[in-house]
């Protein structure tokens, strides 16, 4: 075969990167699902920052909107108590720092700075958010900055309004922020002696928050983002894991498909090649040759060679009517067909070949290709002309062997009588001359036995000459006389057979039987000779053991009628039955008949382009069957 193999190793190759494809996959994937999770928890984090930092804003708005409330009413009154004792920081700068109710109870000023700072402690005391205050030049010592306060406060002189970061205060992680102070008109009242005007920078108020809920509240939001990307990337992976099952399947039903359809290539190759008939597969459009065989001798040519050129060594497509083109032929009758070409072999010399051409469709239904095998013919073409001249020498002497035989056997005949007459005339004499008596008796002898006794011999012999010189000749007529083809009703012409052999069949006591029976096309006489010749042979080897019975049945299929004559006779030995219808052929010799009644038939059908064949079985009977065109 002149095609291209495949890579075999290609499905294992496809196997192994699968399973590289799926890590590089799971790969990936595991890293969206990380990348995913840390941005998350980052997300997480820093909403948590900016939720404190947000929490940590309000606290300040909602002091200062306290300090701006107390601030806007010159400070509060408040009962003195043990906390809450006179603001040493007011004495001197307001009047009526501390002043009595109408019932003589203590009261006391509380400016914002007071308040805040109770306010702050309370806090602290709580464990929960607390403020501070503070500035670079602190009234109150206990409100001097500690250092990431000092730091703040540096910044906001360079114009930073607010700073805010987590910080570590006594071992615990808090939100610290811390928003500038702006002299107001109202602060001074207070702070202008410390030399600030309004506007000025005059310190921050600082906040902070612990971070300890929020941890906690973030931990746990953080813990289920773990579980929720653990569960995804189990899911993905499963995921990944049956698809690549799946596919690794599918890839092995896939490679073992691939491999059968291999074998099967293998094996159509091998039968292809081994074929000694030159094989094709022809494109039917261009006429290149897709596929050969080896004893198309294509490995030695070019490849894309058409057929005409690689068989008929020509340039253009066989149009003749010598050599109607295959392909033409059946791309017009979308059949398969047989034509006789003459091609040429390798080295050039003529050949008579059988052209075979099979049709291939494509899915519009034309033909798209064409199988085509060449059988070669010339030494059958050869052996059929031999055989003709053969057969036409062969039935010119038996004709003149059974024609001209027959002369001489008349003479025998004649002569043998002139024989008999001449014997009762010696006898006569014999008895009338004077001889010794025991020389008359020698030559009576010799005369009323021994002559006669050799003449009943040779009349027997030429009587059997003559049957097989008879039979010999109806062989000879039944191959050579025309045949008149017409309809036959083949219920009549059994009918007249039976008619004719009924005598035959009254003295062995035989019945015959036929049943519904297709006419068919042929020679009435010689169709008549067939049947003859078979129910006479039925009666001729009945069975003494049981009476005869002759059923004649028929049917028609594919064209073709088909008779069976039925017989419960001697029955054929197996041995035999290969050679029924040879000529001369008898089961047993001197059973009479000459061997010649089933040739005749074989002949006879044959010229009807029609079988005859046998079934037989010793003891049981015989059937004999013809098969002759409708
Ligand atoms: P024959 O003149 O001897 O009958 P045939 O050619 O008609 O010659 O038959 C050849 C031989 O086939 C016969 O001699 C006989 O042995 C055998 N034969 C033919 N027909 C039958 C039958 N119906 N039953 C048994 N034997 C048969």
């Amino acid at each position: 075969m002149t095609e291209e193999k495949e890579n075999n190793n290609k499905p294992f190759k496809y196997g192994m990167s699968l399973r590289k494809y799926t890590a590089a996959l799971l790969f990936s994937w595991t890293v969206i699902i990380a990348v995913s999770l840390l941005l998350n928890i980052k997300h997480h984090r820093n909403t948590m920052f900016d939720t404190a930092r947000i929490q940590a804003q309000t606290l300040i708005e909602k002091d200062l909107l306290y300090r701006r409330w107390n601030a806007g009413h010159g400070g509060l009154y408040a009962f003195v108590t043990q906390e809450t004792q006179p603001n040493p920081y007011l004495e001197g700068v307001v009047s009526e720092r501390d002043i009595q109710t109408p019932s003589g109870k203590e009261l006391t000023l509380i400016n914002p700075a007071y308040m805040t700072r109770q306010v702050n402690e309370l806090g602290k005391l709580d464990k929960s958010s607390f403020g501070h205050i503070t500035s670079l030049k602190p009234i109150r010592s206990e409100n001097a900055a500690d250092p990431w306060e000092r730091s703040a406060l540096e910044a906001f002189e360079k114009g930073v309004k607010e700073v805010s970061s987590l910080e570590m205060i006594e071992g615990a992680e808090y939100m610290r922020l811390m928003r500038v102070l702006i002299a107001e008109k109202r602060c001074l009242i207070c702070h202008e002696r410390q030399g600030y005007k309004e506007g000025d920078i005059r310190g921050g108020l600082s906040v902070s928050i612990p971070m300890a809920p929020m941890i906690a509240a973030s931990e746990a939001e953080v813990q289920s983002e773990y579980v929720v990307h653990f569960v995804m990337w189990l899911f993905g992976s499963l995921m990944l894991g049956i698809g690549l099952i799946k596919l690794e399947r599918k890839d092995k039903e896939r490679s073992q498909a691939e491999e059968q359809i291999r074998h099967q290539n293998d094996l159509l190759n091998n039968i292809l090649n081994s074929m000694t008939h030159p094989f094709y597969v022809i494109d039917a459009n261009d006429y290149t040759i897709k596929l050969s065989n080896h004893a198309a001798h294509l490995e030695i040519t070019e490849k894309n060679m058409t057929c005409y050129e690689l068989t008929h060594n020509r340039n253009t497509p066989c149009d003749d009517s010598e050599h109607p083109c295959t392909i033409k032929r059946i791309k017009e009758t979308k059949k398969a067909v047989t034509l006789e070409h003459i091609h040429h072999d390798k080295d050039g010399n003529p050949r008579i070949v059988e052209v075979h051409g099979y049709p291939i469709f494509d899915s519009n239904g034309n033909v798209s290709q064409v199988i085509e095998y060449n059988l070669d013919i010339t030494e059958r073409k050869q052996a059929d002309e031999d055989r003709k001249l053969l057969n036409k020498e062969l039935q010119q002497i038996i004709y003149v062997t059974s024609h001209d035989l027959r002369s001489p056997l008349v003479n025998v005949e004649g002569y043998h009588k002139e024989i008999r007459y001449s014997l009762e005339a010696l006898s006569t004499i014999l008895k009338e001359i004077d001889i010794p008596e025991d020389k008359k008796e020698k030559i009576a002898f010799i005369i009323d036995k021994d002559i006669p006794e050799s003449v009943k011999y040779i009349d027997a012999s030429v009587v059997k000459m003559d049957a097989l010189l008879s039979g010999l000749l109806r062989l000879s007529r039944s191959g050579r006389t025309e045949l008149h083809m017409e309809k036959i009703d083949m219920k009549r012409l059994v009918s007249d057979v039976f008619d004719t052999l009924e005598y035959q069949f009254k003295e062995k006591g035989a019945s015959h039987e036929a049943g519904e029976l297709p006419s068919c096309t042929g020679d009435d006489k010689h169709i008549n000779q067939v049947f003859s010749n078979l129910i006479g042979n039925a009666l001729k080897y009945f069975d003494p053991l049981r009476p005869g019975v002759i059923k004649v049945s028929g049917y028609k299929k594919d064209g073709q009628a088909f008779y069976c004559v039925e017989d419960n006779g001697i029955g054929i030995p197996p041995e035999h039955l290969d050679k029924i219808f040879d000529i001369f052929h008898q089961v047993q010799r001197g059973k009479g008949g000459e061997g010649l009644g089933l040739s005749i038939v074989k002949k006879i059908v044959e010229r009807h382009n029609g079988k005859v064949w046998v079934e037989s079985e010793v003891g049981k009977g015989s059937r004999f069957y013809v098969s002759l065109p409708v």
